[in-house]
Formats: C-alpha cells, sequence, structure tokens
C-alpha cells in the first residue's frame, strides 16, 4: 500500500500508514546499507538487494529482509530506493541492458518486471539525463521515478540526517514523503525529474574546490606558524567556513583518519560529471576546470578505493601524509 496524503481517513494513522509500505534498497552499500537499517528501524518492512553477499548479510543482521534476485524484490515493494554507484548502473538496472534478449538475466529490469504504481526514489548520484530518460521509459509502464541524491555520508545515512535534493512532480512527491522524511534530515526540492541531480553536481563540485582550497590555506597557515587546529577554530568562525572546514578536516583530514566511507572514485566520478555538465552546456568555467584537472591528476598516485580526502595529501605530503 502507498500514502496518499490527500485522502487520509482519519481512522488510519500514519503508523499502520508504516506497517504497510514496503519498501526495497537495491544497493546496500556504504549508503544504501544505512538507508535499509535507517528505514527498518521506523518499522517499515525493508527488502534489501546487492549483487555482494557480504553486503545483504551486513543489511540483514541490521533488521532488513535480504532477498537474492531483483524479481524476488519486486514481487512484494510499494516503493524502490536506489543507492548504486553509477548512472550506468540505474540506467541497466532499471531499463536492462540495451539490445539485451528477453530471456537473458541483463533484461531483468525495473521496467520489465516492477508492477504500475511503483515509486523508485533513486539516491545515486547520477546524471539529469538518466533520469529524465529512465523516468520517461517507467512512465509507460505507471511507474513514476525520482531523482533525490543525497549528503551527509554513511553516517547520516544510517542516522537518517541526511540532506536531499529532489527532482520529482509534486503528487508522486506527495505519495514518497513519508519514506523520505523516516530516511533523511533535510529535503530541498529543487525542481522537477533531474533537476535533483543537477543540484548535487553543483554540490560536489563545490566540495572538490572546497577540499583543496581549504587543504591549500591550511597548509599556507601552518607554514606561517598557526596550528591547523587553532586556524579551522578561526576559519570556522569566519567566512572562509564550508562543510570542508566544519566536517571533512575535523573528522577525517587533521586526524589522518581518512575513513569518511566515500570513495576517491566516486568522487573522481562526480567531478566528471560537473565537467561534463559545463560542456554540454558550453560553458568554460576556469577555477572549476582547474579542480577537475587536479583531481584527474591525482589518479596517479592516489587509487580509486582511497578515502575522497586523501586528495589534500597531494597539497602537502609533510602535513597530511600518513604517519607523518
Ligand atoms: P558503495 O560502492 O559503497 O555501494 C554501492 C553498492 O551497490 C555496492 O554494495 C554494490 O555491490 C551495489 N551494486 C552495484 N551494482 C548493483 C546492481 N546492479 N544491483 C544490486 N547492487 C548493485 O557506494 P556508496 O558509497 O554507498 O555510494 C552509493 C551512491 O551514493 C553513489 O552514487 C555515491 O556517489 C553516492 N553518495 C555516496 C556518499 C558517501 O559518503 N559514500 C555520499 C553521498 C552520495
Amino acid at each position: 500500500m502507498l500514502f496518499n496524503t490527500a485522502s487520509h481517513s482519519t481512522d488510519h494513522t500514519a503508523q499502520e500508514d508504516i506497517m504497510t509500505t514496503t519498501v526495497g534498497v537495491i544497493g546496500l552499500g556504504n549508503m544504501g546499507g544505512g538507508m535499509a537499517a535507517t528505514l527498518a528501524r521506523h518499522a517499515f518492512p525493508v527488502f534489501g538487494f546487492d549483487l555482494s553477499e557480504a553486503a545483504r548479510e551486513k543489511a540483514a543482521a541490521a533488521g532488513v529482509t535480504p532477498v537474492s534476485s531483483l524479481a524476488e524484490l519486486l514481487e512484494t515493494i510499494d516503493i524502490v530506493i536506489l543507492s548504486l554507484p553509477k548512472a550506468e548502473h540505474v540506467e541497466q538496472l532499471c531499463l536492462g541492458r540495451e539490445g539485451a534478449q528477453e530471456n537473458e538475466q541483463d533484461a531483468i529490469s525495473l521496467l520489465a518486471l516492477g508492477k504500475p504504481g511503483l515509486i523508485v526514489i533513486d539516491t545515486t548520484t547520477s546524471t539529469p539525463e538518466t533520469s529524465r530518460k529512465v523516468a520517461a521509459a517507467l512512465a509507460t509502464r505507471g511507474i513514476d521515478f525520482i531523482d533525490a541524491p543525497v549528503s551527509g555520508g554513511p553516517k547520516g545515512a544510517a542516522t537518517g540526517s541526511m540532506s536531499m535534493v529532489i527532482g520529482a512532480e509534486d503528487d508522486v512527491l506527495a505519495r514518497a514523503m513519508p519514506v523520505l522524511e523516516a530516511m533523511s534530515g533535510t529535503r530541498v526540492h529543487v525542481g522537477s525529474c533531474g533537476a535533483g541531480n543537477v543540484a548535487k553536481i553543483a554540490n560536489n563540485m563545490l566540495a572538490a574546490c572546497h577540499l583543496i582550497s581549504t587543504a591549500e590555506a591550511v597548509s599556507m597557515a601552518a607554514r606561517a606558524g598557526v596550528s591547523p587546529e587553532k586556524l579551522l577554530e578561526g576559519l570556522n568562525a569566519g567566512s572562509g567556513r564550508s562543510g570542508a572546514t566544519q566536517v571533512m578536516f575535523p573528522s577525517w583530514v587533521i586526524n589522518k583518519a581518512y575513513d569518511s566511507g566515500f570513495s576517491m572514485g566516486l568522487m573522481r566520478k562526480d567531478v566528471g560529471l560537473a565537467s561534463d555538465l559545463t560542456a554540454r552546456l558550453g560553458m568554460e568555467l576556469p577555477l572549476s576546470a582547474t579542480v577537475a584537472q587536479l583531481w584527474d591528476d591525482s589518479s596517479a598516485t592516489l587509487d580509486d578505493s582511497e578515502d575522497f580526502c586523501a586528495i589534500v595529501q597531494r597539497t602537502d605530503p609533510t602535513l597530511y601524509g600518513h604517519g607523518e
């Protein structure tokens, strides 16, 4: 059953709605695993699917019912949340591999198997084009699609405090809202389908820039005799503050933990999405282009599996390097 905020009867409580709205989560990694656990804690019946058995087992320990195929998942659920690495994973899962025959494994998709009335909430950092293409195709089967990429990292997903930028039609958003409210702390409806990913790409373009510019400012001040800890206190009380100064440096850089749960590979993907969008719009953005080049060049020394915050090590290996 789905929520219909416009027609709630008085004897139908929000708790009853939660008990009867069945949610599926596809992609139980750093973010999706936490989202599934959060929804289960809110008493939604939650089913989870991931290609990785280890991810399914971890989700099961957090109250999620693991399923071993997409077909099995789609039998039961009213709302499905996607938390996949990239846009191409979203497109294949939603529409099937282009050219796949009906009886092939790759043809299994939300388009082929999803029931009319299903709502897809895609939290993947994807592209606006993919969101719009997938939404248009799924609409032919009566399936609604929302792009709702997130910020807040694995901790935000696990505690239900993430922020979301949402691209959706008003009526679909209203039906999905109880689930969105349970899994996030802040939701900004930025426009229709695809707008969520435009906003998320802009956000991560800034985060990629702030991480490097903060590394440069902290390094400069350290050479001039001001400790990173004291500088950050000053920056956070002043106009130079950002997510980098308020969260990334204190939580994952200054202590050299580099354990944010967001990989270098995924951040490079997001920086690439910003460059692609800029190019498609025919724009030249010199600062963003330089930042993108720095992230690209970093692949010579920093593997995709590293933490994204490790980018600062290229600015000042002595100050930010492991074990220095
Ligand atoms: P992750 O690599 O930890 O998890 C992705 C999961 O998807 C993996 O467990 C993988 O096995 C699974 N998967 C891949 N293809 C699949 C398929 N076809 N069917 C089922 N499962 C499949 O990635 P993550 O860090 O959780 O990020 C997920 C998305 O969220 C990415 O788009 C990322 O850019 C975005 N994001 C991540 C963070 C973060 O801090 N980690 C923050 C905001 C946004």
